[in-house]
């Protein structure tokens, strides 16, 4: 914050302009959302107006103001004078004009839960990629009136609705106003009720989600994560459903989540329960990163990358929930959890970049890495999502096993929430450990040192084999190594992935690279695997590929086969101890 904008704040704060959007949508099929904000009561002669570039929740800086244009200013009948002093600011000269007007649209045709959507069948946008933040007043109360373009076209919104006016909400401050997502149409809409308090599932879209099966599993989900933190901290809360053909996921709030999902994923029921996983993923956030926050995102900096160490804690250890509350609700057994759990650590382990980047460096980067996927990725990153989640297992695992399942990660949640969620008390690194320590009862510096702050394996046997577990690495296809991974699109087969240090690499074949041939015979990434079984480890082998359009051979050595699955499987006959402390984790043995 620049001295400048100091002074203004410190004047702004000195009265209260009234705040009035309204947000109308004539032409839905022209994708434009026509924003209106009237102030009323201005005094200054200059007024500020930015864009965000991120929304919490998704740490990417997205540049929401790329989507704005038809700018205008005015008062009463005249038009006031404005410029652009960055890309996301904006400065109107209002002059001693106490009631200003402004007038913008926004172009909303991108489908997912961050961003916005308006077309014929309905409308849906973040607070952060629609509304200005006027610097200085933040704490202002916001209304905003949507004006529908259909009479049969409902708001739903976790704003509470101004009484006596359709259509109008108010948002107490502007954070609030950007947690606050609004969906606007005829979707379907479904009531009910969990611990005395109210709950809706609104569903956007055609697919076979039906809510009459989902509503109950959802209600188990709410009731287990209210056990785990002690009560619900809402009077209402909403789970709002997209359903499209793709992207899936979900953006947390505190008073709602929003949440995206294949239209025909709900009769499979490894989908289905994916689906139930994403539920109680969004829904452990209410607590997990909307109240417990690291301290760098106890205030948001709207204009700037907010950095922190611990999203392997806000994300990953959320990541840990949405597999463990399904079991417990029910919904699929010990069996299918741990299939589940096996195929994360394989993610983690045939991922390279594991042993490069620390998960408390990847929390930091993910502005600049996590969401910004490139054919180095899996060379030099770990997702902080996966590798959050496996070190919270050990976490869990080691607590359980020293106390004997009468503490586990849940007090550590608790704790969390007792020490800094409950009044929103920003937390640092070196308090979210201390809190693990007290209930671990022990030091915990190796262990930060190597698997949080340090990229040592994961030693899953020393934690699993407590709990009768082990786990198994398979290699199912006994394909010599070649390190690289192919995509077939549009009648091409495409390297996508060449892994650092692997046979392929040493050869000098790229990434981007076509795929040709092998020892002269045409080799496709369906046949890829299937060709190469039909040699040894050590056999050098001709590798025909289309570089930039010139085509280049090379004589590529194979190595031994690599392990390409992991499993988390029983130990032979486990000792009584094993058994007890396996029934205090995962329930009795399917
Ligand atoms: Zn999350």
């Amino acid at each position: 914050m620049t001295e400048a904008t100091l002074t203004q704040v410190g004047k702004i704060s000195s009265f209260t302009p009234t705040i009035h959007y309204q947000v109308a949508m004539p032409q839905p099929e022209n994708h434009l959302f026509e924003v209106v904000l009237h102030l009323s009561g201005w005094k200054l002669p200059v007024l500020d107006l930015k864009m965000p570039v991120w929304t919490p929740g998704s740490y990417l800086v997205r540049e929401y103001a790329k989507h704005l244009q038809d700018f205008s200013a005015s008062a009463g009948e005249q038009t006031l004078a404005w410029q652009k002093l960055s890309k996301n600011h904006w400065q109107v000269e209002t002059g001693d004009r106490p009631d200003i007007t402004v007038r913008y649209r926004i172009h909303a045709n991108e489908l997912s839960v961050r961003t916005n959507h308006l077309n014929a069948t309905h409308g849906y946008f973040n607070g952060a990629a629609i509304f200005f933040r006027l610097p200085g007043l933040e704490q202002q109360p916001i209304q905003v009136a949507i004006a529908p373009p259909r009479s049969d076209w409902r708001v739903t919104t976790p704003l509470p609705a101004v009484p006596g006016q359709t259509n109008t909400f108010t948002a107490t401050d502007f954070d609030t106003l950007v947690d606050s997502p609004f969906e606007i149409g005829c979707h379907q809409s479904h009531q009910f009720e969990v611990l005395g308090k109210s709950h809706e599932l609104a569903i956007w879209g055609k697919g076979n989600a039906d809510a009459a099966k989902m509503i109950p599993d959802i209600k188990k989900i709410i009731e287990l994560e209210a056990e785990l933190f002690g009560g619900l901290p809402y009077d209402k809360y909403i789970f709002l459903l997209h359903l499209a053909s793709q992207n899936n996921g979900g953006l947390e709030h505190k008073f709602a989540c929003s949440l995206i999902y294949s239209r025909f994923g709900f009769r499979d029921r490894e989908k289905y329960e994916r689906f139930m996983q994403l539920v109680a993923h969004e829904f452990f956030h209410l607590w997990n990163v909307k109240r417990i926050r690291p301290k760098a995102l106890e205030v948001f900096d709207y204009d700037n990358e907010n950095y922190t160490p611990s999203l392997w804690f806000c994300e990953g250890t959320t990541s840990y929930y949405d597999l463990a509350i399904p079991l417990r609700a029910g919904i699929y057994n010990d069996k299918t959890y741990l299939k589940n759990l096996s195929k994360e650590i394989t993610r983690l382990q045939i991922t390279p970049g594991r042993l490069v980047q620390p998960a408390s460096e990847s929390s930091f980067d993910a502005w600049i890495k996590l969401y910004r996927y490139d054919n180095n990725t899996n060379n030099s990153q770990i997702s902080y999502y996966l590798k959050g989640e496996l070190v919270s297992l050990l976490l869990d695992l080691s607590i359980r096993e020293k106390h004997q399942n009468r503490r586990s990660l849940d007090d550590v949640m608790r704790l969390m929430w007792q020490q800094f969620g409950k009044d929103e008390i920003g937390f640092t690194p070196t308090q979210l450990k201390q809190v693990i320590e007290s209930v671990a009862g022990t030091n915990l510096d190796d262990f930060f040192k190597s698997y949080v702050n340090g990229t040592e394996e994961l030693p899953f046997d020393r934690y699993l084999e407590p709990f009768g577990l082990k786990l198994v690495a398979e290699d199912e296809e006994s394909v010599p190594y070649i390190g690289m991974k192919l995509q077939a699109e549009n009648g091409k087969d495409t390297i996508k992935f060449v892994e650092i240090d692997a046979p392929a690499q040493r050869a000098g074949i790229e990434p981007g690279d076509e795929l040709l041939a092998i020892d002269g015979l045409k080799a496709t990434a369906n046949n890829l695997n299937d060709r190469l079984r039909d040699y040894q480890p050590g056999d050098a082998i001709e590798v025909t590929v289309f570089h930039q359009e010139e085509l280049c051979t090379h004589t590529v050595t194979l190595a031994a086969p690599r392990p390409s699955r992991y499993q988390v499987v029983p130990v032979e006959n486990p000792s009584p101890t094993q058994k007890q402390n396996y029934e205090g984790w995962l329930g009795s043995r399917c």
